[in-house]
């Protein structure tokens, strides 16, 4: 097993292309080729992590923070990022960070929150527009099927829970062959008319390489006729945060103590409580003010995130129950997600949780 066979993966439920332009997720140090020894999840590459690696024979740290997040100018040792790089890079140990991506997909980071909570009939909270693209192309009649199959098994024709959708006309097609052509049908020089199916499809941005290949390949004829266009369609599982309803609503007291237990808190902030029950719940692991507006929008009733600041709690109005459970608390389940999808897919493969705790904050009292 090489680990670029554990990356694919990662990279099929939560493409790199979706991460946000600010971030350096994929893969941070090593390469792609090695053969794997083994993987240790974690949700920060530590020092103490590469070295834990090292001492239990894995050569693959996939995190979801990406331990170098701008330039580095010089590596010495002097900071815990270019430690913990001259540690891996000293013991062949590859480093993969899968962070906003993994933020973006519906069944990722936040989902696993509302898991947690046992929140049902949920969605992304912040869906994202202009994801899609649509493809259309045409092939003879009878060749048809043939291209549709390549299309949907490259990863088109998705919409929500339905697979293989497309739209077909038939109609006829017109070309008249060059010089140097090697025409499928007709001849060169003569005008051809051809019985073709007009197929329409969709898929995400991010597979259109691979979509056009497949197209290509399955595709008769010499040139292939197509045309791609961008869509301004909302993708309903692509976005940040999550929002659904609690099985019964719950008295904030009541909700405050659920989250408490379920994340494992010692404490949390938040805000005034909303004046009513708490039913439907938003919540976004990791820095989430920045949807507190949309998570009022959605109809929350409370809103659990982390990295508040003073002011940006006045943003709730008063009118939803926002918390702030803690960073690392609100992402520590991240790691189980990235070891069952790994182990998910190689069941007798080496996939470890790291044993490291490494939030940085302590409380006090403790
Ligand atoms: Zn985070």
């Amino acid at each position: 097993m090489k680990i670029t066979d554990i990356l694919q993966v990662l990279e099929r439920f939560a493409a790199p292309e979706l991460q946000e332009d600010y971030d350096n997720a994929g893969l941070i140090a090593g390469d792609q080729r090695w053969e794997c020894t083994g993987v240790l999840c974690t949700l920060d590459a530590t020092p103490e992590v590469i070295e834990e690696a090292v001492a239990r024979g894995c050569n693959l740290v996939v995190a979801h923070h990406p331990i170098v997040f701008k330039g580095l100018k010089r590596i010495n040792g002097k900071t815990y990022i270019e430690r913990a790089l001259i540690t891996a890079i000293k013991n062949d140990i590859a480093i993969y960070a899968c962070h906003t991506n993994l933020d973006n997909v519906v069944e990722g980071v936040s989902r696993r929150m509302a898991d947690k909570l046992g929140i049902r009939d949920g969605s992304v909270l912040a869906p994202k527009s202009r994801q899609l693209r649509r493809l259309i192309t045409f092939a003879p009649v009878d060749k048809a099927d043939a291209v549709r199959d390549a299309l949907f098994a490259a990863g088109a024709g998705n919409i929500g829970n339905y697979s293989e959708c497309s739209f077909n006309t038939e109609g006829e097609g017109s070309f008249k062959a060059g010089d140097g052509a090697d025409p499928y049908v007709g001849k060169v020089g003569e005008l051809h008319l051809e019985r073709e199916t007009k197929i329409e499809t969709v898929f995400p941005f991010y597979l259109e390489d691979q979509v056009v290949r497949a197209l290509v390949q399955a595709h008769p004829y010499e040139e292939v006729a197509y045309d791609i266009f961008a869509m301004e369609n909302t993708h309903f599982g692509i976005g940040a945060g999550f929002v659904g309803n609690l099985p019964e609503a719950l008295e904030p007291v009541a909700f405050l103590e659920k989250l408490r237990d379920s994340f494992g808190l010692q404490a949390l902030r938040h805000t005034v409580f909303p004046g009513r029950p708490i039913r439907r719940v938003a919540l976004c692991g990791g820095s989430g003010a920045f949807l507190i507006r949309t998570a009022l929008a959605a109809g929350a009733d409370a809103y659990v995130t982390a990295d508040v600041k003073y002011h940006e709690f006045f943003d709730a109005e008063g009118r939803m129950l926002l918390a702030d459970i803690g960073h690392w608390e609100s992402e520590q389940f991240t790691v189980d997600l990235l070891q069952e999808l790994i182990a998910g897919k190689f069941p007798t493969f080496a996939v470890l949780k790291s044993s490291v705790a490494t939030n940085p904050l302590r409380y006090f009292p403790a």
